[in-house]
């Protein structure tokens, strides 16, 4: 494929309207239309126009890409023939806008209405929310474009190699195509970092992924690299999934374990075990502690060397299921549950054991003695995530959904900083959980795929695997 780099600075989205293009039709004349902005603060939407009438009506609506509905706001203005209203789209504030990462895009248009009744309609005019903040470096293709500031080309190179790698072992072993292009934020330093996450974001939170919005914004520097390498593919990973299993349903089919153990898998090219997750998993394998798969089903355990345990349980797992059976099943077991089959009916179907009886048959692989099943389930973790349906367009004046993410630490915080003692930041918004990487899902909305940071790791720049 065809690469490209390039470097590009400050962006200022701005679009400069021909009177004569708009309103040719209407007395209604647009004098000028412009957004500036200015991540991660806001952008803003300014509009001039005039009329042989009084305008009385302002109302601007905006399409995000990645969100069903659009969004409407009316910026106060004094009617009058000539007049100048603006919007500005807080990043940073719930009930303006909200947050919306870098590289993400839309439309928007304004509707102006006179006192004797002629309407105009603006064209719709696309932008890109950008951070001019950095000098950005990019390579990018058509599925993949990854962004650094720090760092040369072969480190952007390195990234951007690895996270087509697992793109494609995604693609052509597992059959997830047609997945809109995935963009990659690296950002080395970690206030930089902070400074352009959404409001609430907890301090040891090492990456983010906006499935919605196919965007990943992920802190490491090129001397960290390794790490990079496996974290990036590993949120990429989420990130393809979950645009795959989108929607109300599907969502809710994959079981959690399912999900961090293909992460972990695809992490590197030869499907090597993460070390630092081998380091719980083999004692428990040789103390027989290892945790029932089904109590992993929504969400990985809080303790942290549990949650360690967890993840390279679920390694194991996805490994013995795609290397003893085949990539074809698995890629079977995606399609069955992408049209939104519980976990075990989609096992079942597919491999003729739901949860428990294909966690013997890996415990038999595995050398571990089996586990004796009553017929009451185990229960799970946590209850299943709450939606929350945003209104009708007609009906609503913001209709974009909020950056609500729990700010957990995801795996790409596994080797971050440590975490506060506190796991939640206090002034966080009250949301619903989901059983997805422990993060929060919302309807159209944003994912964070978050498990939170053992307490005993090492800072990340001294530990590298
Ligand atoms: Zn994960």
């Amino acid at each position: 494929m065809r690469l490209r780099i390039f470097l590009f600075g400050a962006v200022i989205a701005l679009a400069l309207v021909s009177p004569s293009a708009l309103g040719a039709q209407s007395p209604i004349v647009v004098k000028s239309q412009t957004l500036d902005m200015n991540f991660p603060r806001a952008m803003r939407f300014t509009i001039q126009a005039e009329s042989s009438a009084p305008l009385q009506e302002l109302r601007l609506t905006v399409w995000q890409h990645g969100v069903a509905l659009g969004s409407r706001f009316t910026p106060p203005f004094t009617p009058a023939k000539n007049v100048r209203a603006t919007f500005e789209w807080d990043f940073q504030s719930f009930s303006s806008g909200g947050y919306l990462p870098p590289g993400t895009r839309g439309e928007y248009t304004w509707h102006l209405v006179d006192a004797a009744g002629n309407v105009l309609d603006t064209p719709r005019t696309s932008y890109i929310v950008s951070d001019p903040t950095q000098k950005w470096s990019v390579l990018s293709n058509d599925d993949l474009r990854v962004s650094w500031y720090v760092g040369d080309a072969a480190f952007g190179a390195a990234v951007f190699e690895r996270a087509i790698l697992a793109r494609e072992f995604l693609a052509k072993d597992l059959g997830i195509e047609n997945v809109d292009a995935l963009q990659v934020f690296i950002y080395a330093d970690k206030q930089d970092f902070f400074e352009s996450l959404p409001p609430f974001s907890a301090e040891w939170t090492g990456g983010r992924t906006f499935p919605e919005y196919g965007v990943i914004m992920i802190n490491f520097a090129p001397d960290n690299l390794d790490w990079g390498l496996r974290a990036t593919s590993h949120e990429l990973s989420h990130a393809i999934l979950h645009a795959k299993i989108r929607g109300t349903i599907g969502e809710l089919s994959i079981p959690h374990w399912l999900d961090e153990g293909l992460a972990v898998y695809n992490e590197t090219n030869d499907h090597a075990p993460d070390a630092q997750f081998e380091e719980a998993f083999q004692p428990a394998v040789r103390h027989n502690a290892l945790i029932p798969l089904r109590s992993m089903q929504l969400r990985f355990p809080d303790d942290s060397g549990q949650a360690q345990l967890a993840y390279g349980q679920s390694f194991s797992v996805v490994k013995f299921m795609i290397e003893e059976y085949g990539k074809e099943k698995f890629a079977a077991l995606l399609d069955i549950y992408e049209k939104g089959s519980s976990p075990d009916e989609g096992l079942t179907a597919v491999y003729g054991m739901d949860q428990d009886e294909l966690e013997n048959a890996w415990r038999k692989k595995i050398g571990a003695p089996p586990r004796e099943f009553s017929s009451a389930r185990l229960p799970t973790l946590a209850p299943r995530p709450t939606y929350e349906f945003s209104s009708p367009l007609e009906t609503v004046t913001v209709a974009v959904p909020q950056a609500t993410s729990t700010p957990e630490a995801t795996r790409a915080a596994l080797l971050a900083t440590p975490p506060p003692a506190s796991a939640i930041p206090a002034q966080a918004p009250q949301i619903p959980v989901s059983g997805l990487c422990g993060g929060v899902l919302m309807l159209s909305g944003i994912v964070a795929f978050t498990l939170r940071r053992p307490k005993n790791q090492i800072p990340r720049n001294t530990n590298q695997h």
